[in-house]
């Protein structure tokens, strides 16, 4: 099927306030143009070296996620245009981001990444490592960064029940977090959950972000 295709069908299925996350790591310009043409505009990347060198090629008014594991020395190059950081796993990558947008006037959306699957090689913070970064001093002033939620990945598994469990664990953290650290927040308002084989059982533990690239672009080939 086409990318068009794909897109329309994943939207129609799709509640409206869920937000599609176009996943488009390791596909080209022109496949990232053909969905584009098809009217998506927010795209998810995963490398920073990839994301940066696709981005001037691009039409200006995408919003790109980053999605995938950030070293501190990269998050200067995508503050300037980046939309949403979605994957703040420590305090250290908090205080760069906000630091480098500080420089720009600019302020960063971020989600906070949870572990919430069982692979060691997935990151994310745990809600002790949450908690201290959100009641830590040096937080509050961190003016340059608006925390919109949280962001996790389920183990890869055929196990739906296990997948499930791990949505509704986030989504746990999420009003958790809502309720002690961001009650009159409004932006804090997003639950980044489910990739293209369990997108659907995510929205249903109540995900507000699906990050979709497989399903939309094809396999990918590494
Ligand atoms: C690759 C990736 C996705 C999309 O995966 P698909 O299975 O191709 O839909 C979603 N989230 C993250 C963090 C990813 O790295």
């Amino acid at each position: 099927m086409e990318i068009r295709d794909n897109l329309n069908k994943i939207k129609e299925g799709l509640p409206e306030n869920v937000t599609l996350v176009a996943v488009s790591k390791t596909n080209p310009v022109e496949s990232i143009l053909k969905a584009y043409n098809a009217g998506q505009r927010i795209f998810g990347e995963n490398k920073a070296q990839e994301l940066i060198g696709k981005q001037p090629l691009l039409p200006g008014d995408i919003r790109w996620h980053f999605i995938g594991h950030l070293q501190t020395n990269k998050v200067k190059y995508l503050v300037p245009f980046v939309d949403m950081i979605e994957s703040v796993d420590s305090f250290k990558l908090l205080v760069e981001i906000n630091k480098q947008a500080e420089k720009i006037d600019r302020t960063v959306n971020c989600l906070l990444q949870f572990h919430i699957g069982e692979e060691d090689t997935k990151f994310g913070l745990d809600m002790e490592e949450a908690i201290e970064i959100l009641t830590s001093p040096e937080f509050d002033a961190l003016l340059h960064t608006r925390i919109c939620g949280v962001m996790g990945m389920a183990t890869f598994t055929d196990n739906m029940v296990q997948v499930r469990n791990e949505f509704k664990q986030l989504n746990h953290i999420f009003h958790k977090l809502k309720g002690e650290y961001f009650p009159d927040k409004n932006e804090f308002k997003e639950i980044s959950m489910g990739m293209s084989d369990d997108y659907q059982l995510a929205v249903e533990e109540g995900s507000t972000i699906v990050r979709i690239g497989s399903l939309i672009f094809g396999e990918r080939n590494y």
